[in-house]
């Protein structure tokens, strides 16, 4: 009987766990470990911001339902692995062994890149996780008793800009609905992209049009070609660059409220294991999401690395989103069953495509960018009411979906049905870090 160990219960993790038994059986071990004893699910963490959504309608226990399924769970951060002798250290002091682990350990966030900026020090706020959209709600209260200058948008080396246009226009939206967007001074979009809506992936159908016009009509000034470089006393110091990276600009923005998102880099227990990863702490995977060092490790999600879509004056990279994280999932359990079996020919591979909903508050911008490098077969960014409508009812279905221990490939068997694309297979774009 193999053990085989699922590291991060978050987006790729939860389900992984659950492919992963159901493709296994009782003939093997399953076990999940994860730093939190509960699931959040990430993409509600904007509405959590501005207190749209609570605590218990975005995250739940996971023990009860995992175990139901036969899946044997820890609530431990994992500090260390020794992927020579096939264990891994829990922050208890306690060991588990492991014959396969795949790594769905999620982001590190590089607050450290920006002095200032780490949430812990009540400046800057952060969307990305449950415990940060709760402080950053505070935060949010804050200001509607104190009306002052907004700041947001992400910064250089972030990955994942959706988030970032998400929250700057759902607090517009929340302002307006309270009556108080008058009594904001300025509002203001900072951010490492090249031009607004690049959104780390060269853009994606009219992604440049909409966010701009977007931003434009709540109100907000926005700068594109930007670094961070400090954050002092409610001050945000950037720096903006032309196209060849030349400064052409020195800002520094007073603010009252700021939400910035980070870069992201692997967490330390990963980025720790000698020839496991790139200088960012992310898994070196090949097209099969195993570990190009380590032939029983196995990673998905934004754990793994996936090189930038291309060099931008402020560094940027690429995003690892919903859809791709499922695909690399059923493909990392495929794999793992096939090596078990014996069937090491029969390997699969994940699909790197970029598909994403944002919600812009009272509307929302849906993009399929298939696949993610340019030139693509499919190239569409969408906005109306219904992307909106359809975010809450993702959010449900993810969570009914994860609570009842089922994990259908909803991007492949739901949403591309809704949007009348066919699969299409891209595996020639994919390309090894
Ligand atoms: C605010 C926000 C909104 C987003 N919205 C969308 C969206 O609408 N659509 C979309 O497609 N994508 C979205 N994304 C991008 C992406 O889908 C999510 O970030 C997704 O959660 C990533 O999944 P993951 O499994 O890689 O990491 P995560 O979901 O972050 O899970 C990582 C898990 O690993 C655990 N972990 C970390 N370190 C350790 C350790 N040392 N030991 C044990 N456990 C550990 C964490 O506790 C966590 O449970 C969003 C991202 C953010 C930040």
């Amino acid at each position: 009987m193999a053990h085989v160990v699922i590291l991060g219960a978050g987006t790729g993790g939860m389900p992984a766990a659950y492919e992963m038994k159901a493709a296994l059986g009782s003939a093997h071990e399953v076990t999940l470990i994860s730093a939190n004893d509960y699931f959040q699910f990430v993409p509600s963490n904007p509405w959590v911001g501005v207190g749209w959504k609570e605590r218990d309608d975005v995250s739940f226990p996971i023990k009860p339902y995992v175990e139901r399924k036969g899946i044997h769970f820890i609530a431990q951060r994992a500090d260390r692995i020794d992927a020579e002798a096939n264990q891994i250290d829990l922050a208890d002091g306690s060991k588990v062994h492991y014959d396969y682990l795949f790594i769905t350990t999620g982001p590190k966030l590089a607050f450290e890149n920006v002095p200032g900026s780490d949430p812990h020090e009540g400046q800057v706020q952060s969307v990305c996780t449950l415990d940060h959209a709760e402080e950053a709600y505070k935060a949010y209260q804050d200001l509607l008793r104190e009306p002052g200058p907004i700041v947001m948008g992400a910064m250089a080396g972030a990955s994942c800009f959706g988030p970032a246009y998400e929250y700057a226009l759902i607090v517009a939206s929340d302002l307006k609905k309270r009556g108080l967007r008058d009594k904001i001074p300025s509002m203001t979009f900072v951010t490492s992209e090249p031009f607004l809506g690049h959104l780390g992936i060269q853009g994606v159908g009219d992604s440049q049009t909409i966010l701009s016009r977007g931003l434009k009509e709540e109100g907000f000034e926005a700068y594109t070609n930007c670094k961070v470089t400090k954050v002092e006393d409610n001050k945000m110091y950037v720096t903006q660059v032309n196209d060849k990276g030349e400064t052409v600009k020195e800002m520094v923005l007073p603010f009252k409220f700021s939400m910035m998102i980070p870069a992201f880099k692997g967490v330390p227990a990963v980025a720790g294991v000698e020839g496991l990863c790139n200088p960012g702490g992310f898994v070196l995977v090949d097209e099969y999401q195993r570990s190009k060092k380590y032939r029983n490790i196995f990673a998905a999600g934004i754990a793994i690395a996936i090189p930038p879509v291309e060099q931008t004056p402020v560094p940027t990279g690429a995003p690892k989103t919903g859809y791709m994280i499922e695909s690399m999932v059923a493909a990392a359990v495929h794999n793992i069953k096939a090596d078990l079996e014996g069937k090491t020919g029969n390997q699969t591979m994940g699909t790197w495509n970029a598909v994403c909903f944002a919600d812009m508050g009272d509307r929302g911008a849906a993009f399929v960018a298939l696949p993610q490098l340019k030139p693509r077969t499919v190239d569409w960014f969408a906005e109306g009411r219904w992307v909106h409508l359809a975010k809450v009812a993702f959010e449900k279905y993810f969570i009914r979906k994860m609570k009842i221990g089922v994990s259908e490939p909803f991007y492949e068997k739901v949403l591309f049905k809704m949007l009348g694309i066919t699969r299409l297979k891209d595996e020639g774009q994919r390309k090894a870090s």
